[in-house]
């Protein structure tokens, strides 16, 4: 299995992070640990480093952050072979700032110049991020999807892959998953947060197997199908 969407980087594991990531490799959950801005990128790089496989890293300034955006910063961490993504970037409007649009476009050259995939967030913003990407050849993924199911065809006419999490127990997006082809969909995390029901606290990446498990049962097919899939399609995305 793989947990596309991981922030092990963050604080919240300073602790117990080799525990858990140990944990994770042993079920065979493999992971990428995403950058917010750019402490947590070079957390980010640092943690996959240490690992020979099954533990990678990608960077980039998440849009709700307002600090500067430097690509040199963000160049030096591309020097890392551990490094699979451009992410998270995108567009936020319950925190939009006037750097936002400006930072998306230049992060999205950087991906293009160094030919890597990126991670989008996207809050409430689906029409201008649609906007942003209409005429880029780019690949990537749309993580935490929950925009509708025409904001769904478009990315995945567009040849990007939707990210599923635990936010699939608290907004019904079963129609969406229904008719996302196995083939676009990677699942995730978001580990510290959207612990899925059943377990409790904070969450970590052998979840993922929850998540897999509902989009099987949504799709009515196996959980091994659904596992396997989505494990290649991370796999193809980002190059593994
Ligand atoms: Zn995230």
């Amino acid at each position: 299995m793989f947990d596309t969407h991981a922030h092990l980087n963050f604080k919240d594991y300073d602790k117990d992070r080799e525990e858990v990531i140990k944990r994770s490799l042993k079920e065979g959950v493999s992971m990428i640990n995403i950058g917010t801005h750019l402490l947590t990128s070079k957390q980010a790089v640092e943690i996959a480093e240490r690992y020979a496989e099954g533990v990678y890293a990608s960077v980039g300034l998440h849009p709700i952050y307002k600090e500067d955006y430097r690509e040199e910063d963000y160049k030096y961490l591309l020097r890392s072979q551990k490094v699979v993504a451009i992410g998270e970037i995108g567009l936020d409007k319950k925190f939009e700032h006037k750097n936002q649009l400006p930072f998306l476009r230049r992060q999205l050259a950087l991906a293009q110049e160094h030919d890597l995939p990126v991670i989008f967030h996207c809050r409430m913003a689906h029409r201008e991020l649609q906007r942003e990407i209409e005429g880029l050849d780019i690949r990537g993924v749309v993580h935490s999807f929950t925009g509708s199911k025409k904001d769904a065809r478009y990315y995945i006419d567009k040849g990007l892959y939707l990210g599923f999490n635990g936010i699939i127990f608290k907004t019904s997006l079963d129609a969406v998953i229904k008719e996302t082809p196995l083939d676009r969909i990677l699942i995730e995390t978001d580990c510290p947060f959207l612990t899925p029901p059943r377990k409790r606290g904070r969450n970590e990446p052998i979840n993922v197997r929850c998540i897999g498990e509902r989009v099987a049962e949504v799709k009515g097919i196996s959980k091994d199908q659904v596992f396997s899939a989505t494990s290649q399609n991370a796999k193809n995305l980002f190059s593994i």
